[in-house]
């Protein structure tokens, strides 16, 4: 797994020094498990929440991402090229996060997919969220 940590925009991010293909596992989350976020952990199913070290915990939201959390798996949903952030977005994969933030590249507020009311045009249906919703009643 050939990754760096670097800083853009004075936040630390996870880079790809080298090719991804699509549907490859990049990762297995590994760690405490808990049932409530905090500011490091991710979620992978609806009621258990991984808490992250480096260098999971370096992996920024976007809401055009290349990877996605599927159960302990971090899969490639975008090929992914040398210099590309790796990126998964924070509202399809946390119910409610623990650190709600705006979005730096569209201003949102990213708040967890039991938010998703609050921006429709944010939150597209895929299989993870899915699966989450049918639990959750979203
Ligand atoms: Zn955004």
């Amino acid at each position: 797994m050939y990754m760096i940590v670097k800083e853009v925009n004075g936040m630390q991010g996870l880079f790809a020094v080298q090719r991804y293909k699509l549907n490859e596992i990049l990762f297995e989350i590994k760690g405490e498990e808990m049932h409530y976020p905090t500011r490091t952990s991710i979620q992978i199913n609806s009621n258990v929440h991984i808490n992250v070290q480096s260098p999971l915990v370096f992996i920024n939201h976007s809401c055009f991402p290349n990877i996605e959390i599927d159960q302990k798996n971090i899969k490639v949903i975008k090929p992914i090229e040398p210099g590309d952030e790796i990126c998964f977005d924070y509202n399809r994969s946390e119910f409610d996060l623990a650190n709600k933030f705006e979005c730096i590249t569209c201003g949102q507020w990213i708040k967890g997919a039991n938010h998703a009311k609050d921006y429709p045009c944010l939150i597209q249906p895929n299989s993870y969220i899915s699966h989450l919703s049918e639990k959750q009643n979203i």
